[in-house]
């Protein structure tokens, strides 16, 4: 807020909250030209879905009111269809919003101090009975969602909902039905299958798919707060708004709400706007800001990158002040978010959700967000105690927004426990194994799982025929001619495939595949790989494509159906990665019954349980060095088995796809973790 400017709104720690708007709506002073833009297409949205909660002012106080008009505008009630589904779901919002509209009468609504959480706490409905009341606090929005998802779609809801798309089945199909496009709440029941104390969570990341995903970081924004949802515990996960999310998603978003606030010495007041959208026992609140959020990539570079992460990661505390849902928990993922815990103690320390604990998960340590000391500075307003050596300070030039994180946060974790130590080591800590040491007390490893619902080979509808373990080894073929011919390679069941499916960079051991191709490509053995990245391996399987025409397939692309049909088609999944923090794409192809070879480094090697010849135990070929003798080598162990033993192959085959590899676990891991965060 500039001095001497006149706004209507209260102020926490450098973040203003202003009232939206008057009661009539009208246009807030000193906007940018940009934001009006983006206020009127807001009111639009707004319109078209009728939400009937309005802000009024009274004094320094934001009041939500009800409002009784729902007249439609031309626009929307041309769109026949999603207007009654619309209607409908106003009342669902407002109850999904707790604190923000519905329950609080005057005054309370706008203090955004702790007070107005206890309000809203208690009104929270029935499904909080079974939680004990210690954990009352925490129960806010979630709670109110679920009574309302229950009724109107009991049945069609359960998670998995892929409806087969006719010619481009994506797995992301699991969305509500189109019959009702802006009723978020529709799906599963969501009921807690446990009974351990309740916690709310704020997950708070860059991607999640399937609004938005580049790799595993969005898998694991999708499924494990699904999970941890049927764990007791309130989930929201706050997302940037980009403009690439599909429309689709686009369009079920319900407005929440929007402020402004400052940011670092910009000396400008940004506004922030709050789209929410509820599936599935989840709230997802994506923070609206077209200044940065308005590229069609999430990850551009990191000139634009740094000034876009550090608003995203003090909009979603401050966001989570405004919508007065404050968490036990709030839980950032990767650098992109790594700020969140640094701002947690230093600007947001004393306001509500200051009382938050963090966890800070690394998903890559790779990306770290560094950048020079003025220009993160200049973006965060971070106070100076912050920009030293323990903490954000990298050398004398840089800072290191995830070193900063780690530093600030109360829980570290990783995607596994080997990768968990091997980055306190010089040769995976990409800089920060001194920092890591320091802070180990606070480090622990849980490995990733997969989403069942989303991978699923009885069910999935990218496959020409689903299949489970009792028909794996009659169906399994059908699938592997099925992606011969879609590739144009050789329809042949009798040859091994092998898949790779990967970001094509130095980090997935590419060298070491392009320099064994050569020699696997025997005739007998056809290669798949599908990934995009760097140029070089781009064109060197192009090349190969090429020189084995009908024996190798290059599909440079990111096709999720595709990659579902190769995790069915395939005989094996190769994973010869440098580092590897997970890795999904090995549990994805164990659960296909497709042989993983893999090297042994971080969460392959907790994964994957090298095959034994001698009694056959064992999930995968598995090679220790990073060398590509050994890769081959690993690739001739599983050919040899398949070719020469295939009945203990296809044994491998079955225990691979009865193994255990869903998020159960892991979220029980997570939700111990925040239990002993929050012991009460
Ligand atoms: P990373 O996060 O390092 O990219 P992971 O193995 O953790 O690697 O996650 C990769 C995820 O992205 C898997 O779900 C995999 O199926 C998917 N994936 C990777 N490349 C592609 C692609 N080109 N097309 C479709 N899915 C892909």
């Amino acid at each position: 807020m500039r001095p001497g400017e006149l706004h209507f709104g209260w102020e926490y720690d450098n973040v203003f909250y202003r009232a939206p708007e008057m009661g009539s709506r009208s246009r807030p002073p000193a906007c940018g030209q940009q934001e009006k833009g983006k206020r009127r297409r807001i009111l639009r949205t707004v319109r078209s879905l009728e939400i009937s909660a309005d802000y009024d002012v009274k004094g320094s106080v934001v009041v939500a009111k009800k409002k009784t008009s729902t007249q439609k505008p031309a626009a929307a009630a041309a769109q026949a269809k999603p207007a009654p589904a619309v209607k409908k779901e106003e009342p669902v919002a407002k109850k999904a919003e707790p604190a923000a509209k519905k329950e609080e009468p005057a005054a309370k609504k706008a203090e955004p101090a702790a007070k107005k959480e206890e309000p809203a706490a208690k009104k929270e409905e029935p499904a909080a009975k079974k939680e004990e009341p210690a954990a009352k606090k925490a129960k806010p929005a979630t709670k109110a969602a679920k009574p309302a998802a229950k009724k109107p779609a009991a049945k069609k809801a359960a998670p998995k909902a892929e409806k087969p798309a006719p010619e481009q089945p994506a797995p992301q199909v699991e969305e509500p039905k189109a019959e009702q496009p802006a009723q978020p709440v529709e799906s599963a029941p969501a009921q807690p299958v446990d009974t351990s104390p309740r916690r709310s969570v704020a997950f708070i990341g860059s991607e999640c798919h399937p609004f938005v995903k580049t790799g595993g970081l969005g898998d694991v924004m999708y499924a494990l707060p699904r999970v941890l949802a049927q764990q007791n515990c309130d989930v929201r996960v706050i997302l940037p708004r980009y403009a690439c999310i599909p429309q689709k998603y686009q369009d079920k978003m319900v407005y929440r709400g929007e402020f402004y606030m400052d940011l670092g010495q910009t000396g400008r007041s940004y506004y922030v706007g709050i789209m929410e959208y509820i599936w599935d026992g989840v709230v997802y609140d994506f923070i609206d800001n077209q200044e940065f959020f308005s590229a069609g990539n999430p990850y551009i570079g990191l000139v634009e990158d740094i000034p876009k992460y550090c608003f995203f990661s003090k909009a979603a505390l401050a966001a989570l002040n405004y919508m007065n849902w404050i968490p036990d928990i709030v839980h950032c993922h990767d650098w992109q978010a790594a700020l969140v815990p640094v701002y947690l103690r230093t600007l947001f320390k004393d306001s509500p959700v200051g009382r938050a604990k963090s966890v800070l998960t690394i998903h890559n340590l790779r990306f770290q967000g560094i950048y020079n000391i003025p220009t993160i500075r200049y973006w965060t307003g971070l106070p100076d105690e912050v920009f030293e050596m323990g903490a954000l300070k990298q050398d004398y030039v840089n800072a290191n927004m995830l070193k900063g994180g780690l530093a600030y946060a109360d829980r570290i974790t990783t995607v596994s426990n080997t990768y968990a130590w091997e980055i306190q080591t010089a040769e995976y800590g990409e800089k920060l194994e001194d920092h890591l040491r320091y802070h180990s007390y606070k480090l622990r490893g849980i490995v990733n799982g997969i989403d069942y619902g989303m991978w699923n080979p009885a069910t999935d509808p990218s496959l020409v025929v689903n299949y489970d373990i009792t028909n794996v080894l009659e169906h399994k073929p059908e699938n592997k001619r099925a992606l011969q011919q879609e590739l144009g390679l050789v329809q042949d069941e009798g040859k091994f495939v092998i898949g790779l499916i990967s970001r094509l960079t130095d980090q997935k051991g590419l060298d070491l595949v392009s320099a064994v191709i050569p020699q696997v490509m025997d005739g007998n053995t056809q290669v798949v790989v599908l990934g995009t990245g760097d140029k070089e391996y781009e064109d060197t399987f192009r090349y190969y494509e090429n020189a084995c025409k009908g024996m190798f397939s290059a599909c440079i692309q990111y096709d999720e159906a595709r990659a579902h049909r190769i995790y069915a088609g395939a005989d094996a999944l190769l994973v010869p990665s440098r580092f590897e923090p997970c890795g999904l794409t090995q549990l994805n192809a164990m659960h296909y019954g497709t042989l993983p070879i893999v090297r042994e480094t971080g969460g392959l090697k907790d994964t994957v349980e090298p095959y034994n010849v001698f009694n056959g135990a064992g999930n995968g070929f598995t090679f220790d060095r990073y060398d590509a003798g050994l890769l081959l080598d690993a690739i001739n162990r599983a050919k040899t088995e398949y070719f020469t033993s295939r009945y203990h192959w296809d044994e491998v085959v079955q225990r691979d796809m009865a193994k255990d590899v869903s998020w159960e676990n892991s979220a029980r891991q997570y939700k111990d973790l925040y239990l002993e965060l929050t012991p009460w």
